[in-house]
């Protein structure tokens, strides 16, 4: 598995659809300063599902969207697209290329698809989840972001440990059957008042 291009539209300084082809291996983005490079990596992140406009380097999320120049309008949506090759099937879906979208409207709607399907970013951050990609996965370290690592707290580091090794997609779940099972017993209480009142 490896990433095969990444498409932003819209995205940040990223006016008109630019396509980045990747190959196995390690790759480079060069650039002067100010060019794009730190935006193409919170577009990497940003289509595998973060959700902070911190970790985005702005504001508010719609900051991500192009925000215009002397030449050109500000636009009204922020589109990233990242294609994954998949021939040896590490991702859990019957496709030999994946490509995962993201798109942010300014109007504050926002949608996900895989393969051009739109779905959830659940399906995103799961289909990820066994790969070591996606938001929580510590694959992208950033500025800052080794020396938060040494000096976090056992507990803090427990966490990265157990990120990096996969856990993340099930305690996800399980926080869902928690709160599956806590509105279940909600319900069976007010089953148990409305039994007793009409006995
Ligand atoms: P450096 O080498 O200095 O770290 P860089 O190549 O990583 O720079 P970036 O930080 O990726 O550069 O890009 C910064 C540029 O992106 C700035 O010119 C900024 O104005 C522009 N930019 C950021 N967000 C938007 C937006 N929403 N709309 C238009 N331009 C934007």
């Amino acid at each position: 598995m490896y990433l095969k291009s990444l498409t932003l539209r819209g995205f940040k300084s990223f006016a008109s659809s630019t396509t980045m082809r990747f190959e196995p291996g390690i790759n480079c983005v060069v650039g002067p300063n100010g060019s794009g490079k730190s935006n193409v990596v919170d577009a990497l992140a940003w289509v595998m599902g973060e959700q902070g406009a911190k970790n985005m380097r702005g504001g508010a999320m719609a900051d991500v969207i192009f925000a215009g120049t002397s030449q050109k309008p500000a636009l009204g949506r922020a589109e990233v697209s990242l294609s994954i090759d998949n021939s040896d099937g590490a991702l859990p879906i019957d496709y030999r290329e994946v490509t995962i979208s993201r798109t942010l409207f300014r109007s504050g709607g926002s949608e996900y698809a895989i393969n051009g399907t739109a779905c959830r970013l659940l399906d995103i951050q799961e289909l990820l989840s066994d790969t070591g990609m996606g938001k929580e996965m510590h694959v992208i370290i950033g500025q800052g972001k080794l020396d938060e690592v040494l000096t976090s707290s056992a507990e803090d580091r427990r966490g990265f440990v157990e990120e990096a090794a996969g856990l993340l997609k099930h305690r996800k779940r399980k926080e869902k059957a928690l709160r599956k099972l806590d509105s279940m017993q909600g319900s069976l209480t007010r089953i148990e008042d409305l039994t007793v009142e009409l006995r």
